[in-house]
């Protein structure tokens, strides 16, 4: 009965929004991308550069995103792709990973300062136990100011490394059991279990990702791009924007991104079991968003090369030539929006290869 009635009001939800002019039409078009999530580590100028902001550059991130975009929960980010809530336009959710000190002592000040929510993904484990990490009592007054917390495992493992003569079979079984563990503790000391689990090093397999499904998770990698309503919800990308992806200037660029209506993808599994891709990878694109997605001016890159690429109306396609490295690597394309001046669809596919023993490299 409800949905005979959603039917009929749509027409007229329509006709409203044509009335209204083309600028609502152009959000119409877009209104499937909900917002960018920006992923950082340390906040210091004595740690690894390359998961590093220096509170200066922090400081200019923050300043940049609060005279362009509306910083919000990423519960709520992730229920607005889920079509559970809405966000502003120039939505945009900020996470951190791995639970530093350093995030306390100098981000959540300048993060206050603007009145900004964010999330960081801890590690039960190594919390209140390592010298560098925050303490449960930290993360306790933290989460009073408006600070979530999330699940990163309980001690930041590779997930897809199996143990000596471990079946796949096990190897499920150990690590579900360590991902359940670290929800639980978060759990019992914030009281709050969102089932959102950030990816130790963005590193997932179908597998995982079925078992996360089924049980309510969301999950989040480290690949870039937007997020919304066609996302994989258990493969939601975020932009790094530490060390090399510090600089504002690239940053802004990422910032406007808009998630690609991406439906189907002929490679399903990032966890490469062959230092080959074969085939062309061919991604399909929901045929009403697409027409928003200027294909004729699609790029895709990897590892600093231009890839060749195919199209037509609603669909992509690229091909890899080189042999993937061991570990981690990802191919990125963009395409400009007909709609949106200067705003770009963003899409990301990462490879996760093992090296000889089995092992994937930090
Ligand atoms: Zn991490």
């Amino acid at each position: 009965m409800q949905f005979i009635m959603t039917r009929r009001f749509i027409p007229l939800l329509l006709s409203l929004l044509c009335l209204a002019g083309p600028a609502s039409s152009a959000d119409t078009q877009l209104a499937h991308s909900s917002g960018v999530i920006l992923l950082y580590h340390h906040v210091a100028d004595d740690t690894p550069r390359s998961t590093s902001v220096t509170p200066d550059e922090f400081a200019q991130h923050l300043d940049y995103i609060a005279e362009h975009y509306t910083v919000v929960p990423l519960e709520q980010l992730v229920d607005a792709a889920k079509g559970k809530a809405d966000v502003p336009d120039n939505a945009l959710a900020i996470t951190f990973d791995d639970g530093y000190e350093n995030i306390l002592t100098n981000g959540h000040p300048l993060l206050q300062k603007h009145g900004f929510p964010y999330t960081i993904f801890i590690n039960p484990e190594v919390i209140g136990k390592q010298g560098n990490q925050l303490s449960w009592e930290q993360v306790k007054q933290m989460q009073q100011q408006g600070v979530t917390f999330a699940n990163h495992t309980m001690d930041h493992l590779h997930l897809l490394e199996k143990q000596a003569g471990e079946s796949e079979q096990d190897w499920l079984k150990r690590v579900w059991q360590n991902i359940t563990r670290a929800e639980k503790i978060i759990q019992q000391h914030t009281g709050e279990s969102l089932k959102y689990l950030a990816y130790p090093f963005g590193e997932y397999n179908q597998t995982l990702a079925k078992r996360l499904e089924q049980h309510g998770y969301t999950a989040f990698g480290q690949h870039s791009g937007a997020l919304g309503k066609f996302s994989d919800m258990t493969a939601i990308p975020r932009f790094p924007a530490a060390g090399p992806y510090a600089k504002l200037d690239t940053l802004k660029t990422k910032m406007a991104s808009l998630a690609m209506p991406a439906v189907k993808v002929s490679l399903t599994d990032p966890q490469m079991t062959n230092r080959q891709v074969d085939k062309t990878v061919q991604v399909t694109l929901d045929a009403s968003a697409a027409k928003d997605v200027r294909l004729s001016q699609l790029a895709c890159y990897y590892q600093g090369s231009t890839l060749k690429v195919s199209t037509d109306a609603s669909q992509f396609g690229f091909s890899l030539d080189s042999t993937l490295p061991i570990g981690r690597s990802r191919v990125n394309c963009t395409a400009p929006s007909e709609s949106a001046g200067g705003r770009f669809y963003w899409y990301s596919l990462p490879f996760f290869v093992a090296n000889e023993q089995g092992q994937y490299p930090d």
